[in-house]
């Protein structure tokens, strides 16, 4: 299996988890683009939105914004970006389905 994403749920190559359950995990991203930049993912290797043709994939993506709702209470964030680049003409660099999440500032509780 080549892809990082699937690694990164095996736990074959590290990340800063800020969140994990049974089918989801969400971390930092590598390369942060604002002070708080987590990528959410199914565990099940799902490439891209806009090609997504079956119910359970449509599923496993509608529940990202759940997990983006829980971690946004979790680090109390004041406002948001969230994004999904789909297909690499679009931004896509990484051929498992991602989430951004993207706050400006994170406050502490
Ligand atoms: P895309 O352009 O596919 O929507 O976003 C891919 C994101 O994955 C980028 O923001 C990039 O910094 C991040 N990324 C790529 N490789 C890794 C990695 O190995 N670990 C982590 N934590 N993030 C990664
Ligand atoms: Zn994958």
């Amino acid at each position: 299996m080549e892809c990082i994403f699937c690694k990164i749920v095996n736990g074959e190559i590290p990340a800063e988890k800020v969140y994990e359950d049974d089918s989801y995990i969400a971390f930092n991203d590598i390369n942060p683009k604002t002070p708080v930049h987590i990528l959410i993912i199914p565990k099940k290797h799902i490439k891209m939105f806009h090609s997504v043709d079956n119910e359970e994939d449509k599923n496993l993506i509608k529940g990202m914004y759940d997990i983006a709702w829980h971690i946004i209470q979790l680090k109390n964030l004041k406002g948001c970006n969230l994004l999904i680049n789909s297909g690499s003409d679009h931004g896509q660099e990484v051929f498992h389905i991602h989430l951004h999440l993207m706050s400006k500032y994170e406050v502490d509780k």
